[in-house]
This record gives structure tokens, sequence and C-alpha cells, in this order.
């Protein structure tokens, strides 16, 4: 038993990384989540390693931080381009918490679902422990805020046209999202749309795979991914703007249809009115799967981060490290799931009486992590979103060289940086 605790909240992909970070560095780790299932919006997400995903997910597996990756690659269903997207793989949705509990369990993590954290106790700039929805208080050496940036239903209902019903969070049973990073009084930031409102609205909506047309739905388990042109009049480029996801312009002209094992995902379609949906071939019956008033709107995201350093450590809270989407404006999995590398690390170190590690900015995540951290103090930086597989985070590796197909490259450029294993060792010898 290791004699340094760390308390990481959330089991989202940031959550799950995290927690096997500090495992891996030695600490003794309990992992909360507040539904019955792991993996949070990656319950629903599924399109892993497109365009410069690939270079972050091999960089951090060359950094000792692969597990989260590896795990999903033995789940891989189809691989697939969609508009603008390219080399990509998905992951099957239905087997993904499945796999990523295993995966927890079996790094020795004390995991426990249907926990949701409601407060801290904080004694001057630490936090001592974490208080449950139970009563139960817990005490840890140093934690990890990782509750995501979506709902809950006050959320969605202030900002957006109230609970849309989406599966990967279900507040009305589990309860709203609650950050311990803002219960402890850091910051909270918000993203921003066109028209000033806080939030972005979710990206994605999926079909129930049986409601396609039988013909439809062969094609897309075959092909993986299918690329249907919008008739012009449905065309609503304003999405682009407002929705969670980072997309392109000219993949608002398309229906970008992925089979993801459990549904059928509609890329960046944001929310679509389902008698416009029914109009278009193949689409004859569909129903919505998620959210189930997709035909509406869709759940609100990007609220409540919080500002941080570049070693992911949350301004003001000395033992508090934030990941995932709360420790800035990226989105998506491979952004969430390195992030959660380094703030668990990060954890264990502070845990352990010991510095925590700033990554360099020679490495793509190191420059990602700072890059996000200044946008969140630049005016105007809060109005999109940062991913490493397209806009202007994409275009920025591009224009630095650092975009490349080479994996063993990436995996040289690592170990040359005498980084190689850097997050997956023991920081301090356990007990
Ligand atoms: C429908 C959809 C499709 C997507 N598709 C893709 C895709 O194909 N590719 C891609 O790269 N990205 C995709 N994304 C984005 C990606 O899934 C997210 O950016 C990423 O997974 C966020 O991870 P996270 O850990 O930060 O947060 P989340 O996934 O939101 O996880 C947070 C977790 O914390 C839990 N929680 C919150 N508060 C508490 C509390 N107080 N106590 C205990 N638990 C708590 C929540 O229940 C949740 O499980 C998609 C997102 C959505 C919604």
């Amino acid at each position: 038993m290791s004699s340094f605790r760390i308390i990481v909240v959330g089991g989202g992909f940031s959550g799950i990384a995290s927690a096997i970070a500090a495992a891996r560095a030695g600490a003794s780790v309990t992992l909360f989540e507040k539904t019955d299932m792991l993996a949070g919006s990656g319950l629903r997400a599924g399109r892993m390693n497109f365009n410069g995903k690939l270079v972050a997910a091999e960089e951090a597996k060359a950094l000792g931080g692969g597990d989260v990756f590896a795990a999903l690659e033995s789940i891989l269903l189809h691989r697939g381009n969609i508009v603008d997207e390219f080399h990509g793989y998905v992951y099957d949705t239905s087997r993904v918490d499945g796999v990523m509990q295993k995966l927890v369990r079996e790094t020795g993590i004390d995991l426990r679902l249907e926990t949701r954290v409601t407060d801290v106790e904080k004694d001057g700039r630490s936090i001592r422990a974490v208080k449950l929805a139970s009563r139960e208080k817990v005490k840890a050496d140093a934690f990890v805020d990782a509750p995501g940036t979506s709902g809950g239903m006050n959320i969605c209902k202030r900002y957006g046209q109230g609970c849309m019903m989406c599966i990967c969070y279900r507040c009305p049973a589990y309860g709203d999202r609650v950050s311990i990073a803002t219960k402890a009084g850091a910051p909270s930031l918000d993203r921003v749309r066109p028209d000033g409102t806080p939030g972005a609205v979710g990206s994605a909506v999926l079909v129930n795979k049986t409601t396609l047309d039988k013909g439809l739905l062969a094609r897309l388990e075959k092909e993986g991914a299918i690329c249907i042109p919008l008739p012009k009049e449905l065309i609503d480029y304003s999405k682009e703007k407002k929705i969670g996801g980072v997309r392109s312009r000219r993949q608002m002209e398309f229906i970008n249809l992925v089979d993801i094992g459990s549904t059928a995902k509609c890329v960046g379609l944001g929310y679509f009115a389902l008698d416009k949906l029914k109009s278009i071939p193949g689409f004859e019956f569909a129903q919505y799967d998620e959210p189930m008033a997709g035909g509406k709107f869709n759940k609100i995201s990007k609220v409540d981060m919080c500002p941080r350093d570049d070693s992911l450590q949350v301004e003001g809270i000395e033992n508090l490290f934030a990941a995932g989407e709360k420790c800035g404006p990226g989105t998506g999995i491979a952004e969430a799931i390195v992030s959660g590398v380094l703030a668990g690390n990060n954890a264990a170190r502070v845990a352990a009486d010991k510095k925590p590690v700033v990554l360099t900015r020679e490495t793509v995540i190191g420059d990602y992590i700072a890059y996000t951290g200044e946008k969140m103090k630049t005016p105007g930086g809060l109005g999109g979103g940062y991913s490493f597989g397209l806009g202007e985070y994409f275009e920025r590796m591009k224009s630095q060289g650092r975009y490349t197909t080479d994996i063993p490259a990436i995996h040289r450029r690592v170990k040359k940086l005498g980084l190689a294993g850097f997050l997956g060792s023991k920081v301090a010898s356990s007990e």
C-alpha cells in the first residue's frame, strides 16, 4: 500500500487517465464517478487518431501514458474517413465502459461508481477531503478534478433548451456535475457562443441504428463511415461556431454518419429537426438515441473551466490538478487523456512532496497544454475550441512541422528529448 493518496473526481477519459497515471506513479488512488458507467461522453464518442490526434496519442504512449489509448485500440471497430478527417479509427462504444472498468480495476484503483462528490473541505490553500452525496468525507494528499464541462440540468436549462436527455450524464437520476475546483474557490470560465451566450452546444447527434434504412445500415456497418451531402436548404453554417466540437465549414454540408457500435453518430450535426432528417433518403424512419430531444437542441458543454498553470495545477490551490475539458478550451478524447496523464502524474508528485513538472513545448502535448492555457487568458480565446484533429491547433501543429503519420519518428523524437517513459514510472518508492 502506498503512503500517499490521490482522489480523482469524474470517470470520463480524463479521470481514468489521471487515476492510472497517479497509480503508475506509485499512489494509492480512488476514482469517483457519479453514474454507473465509466467513459463519460466517451460512451457516445468513438473517433480516434484522425489528423493530429494520432501524433498526440503516439507521443503519450512514448511518454509512458499510453494505457487508455491501448485499451481503446483493443476494441477497434472500424477504420474510415469522413470529410476533412483522415486515417482515424472508431472504437466500439458498446464495449468501452467494460474495457475501462477492467483497466482501472487491474491497475489497482479503488473505483467507486454511483458516488457523486458534492463539496470539499479546505485547509488554507489546500484541499483536505472531498464530501460525498452520502455525507461521507474522504481524505487524500492531492486531488484531480475531472468532471467534464457538460450539464448539469441547471446549465442546460439556463443556457440551452432544457435537459435534452443525454445518455452520458443522466443528471436527473445521478445528480448534476460538480467541480471540486469551483467548490474550492477557483475561478470558473465559460466558452462563449457568437451571440455571447455561455457554453457550447453538443456537437453530435446519434441515430438509432435499427431505424435506418436496411441498405444504408448494411453499407454503414461495412464501411464504418459515410458522408451524405445535405440539400442546400438544410445546411446551417452557423452551427460551426456554436457547437462544442472543433469542426470544419465543409463538414456542415454533410451528414457525416459513423458507426460507433451501439449507435450511429452524425458528427457535428449539433441538432437537426427530425422531420427534416426523415426527408433524407435512408432516414425516413429515423429516431434519435442521444440526446433524445436532438431534433430540437443538444446538451450544453464547455462551461466551468478553470485557470491552471502548465503543470495543470489549479490556480490558487496547491494540491489540486485539473484534467480534460475542465482544464481548458480543448476538446476531444486524445486531449482529455493526455491532460489526465499529466494531471495524475503531477498529483502524485505533489502528494509525494515533489514539485510538479511541466512538459517541454518541444512535445506536441506540452505545447498544446501551454497554448490552451494561454488562450484562456487571451480576450476572445474562449470563443472557440482547440483540438489536435482540426482547426486552429491542428494548423499550428502543421506549421511547426510536427504533424506526421510516421509513428516510429514520433517515438524517436520523445526519446531524443530524454522523456521516454517519463510519465509512466514511480515518482517515489511505495511502502
Ligand atoms: C456525443 C459526443 C460525441 C463525441 N465524439 C467524439 C469523438 O468521436 N472523438 C473525440 O475525440 N471526441 C469526441 N467527443 C468529445 C470527447 O468525448 C470529450 O471531449 C472527452 O471525452 C471529455 O472527457 P472528460 O473526461 O473531460 O469529461 P467527461 O467525458 O464529461 O467525463 C466527466 C465525468 O465526470 C463525472 N462527474 C461529473 N461530476 C462528478 C462528481 N461531482 N462526482 C463524480 N463524478 C462526476 C461525469 O458523470 C462524467 O462521467 C464527443 C463528445 C460527445 C458528447
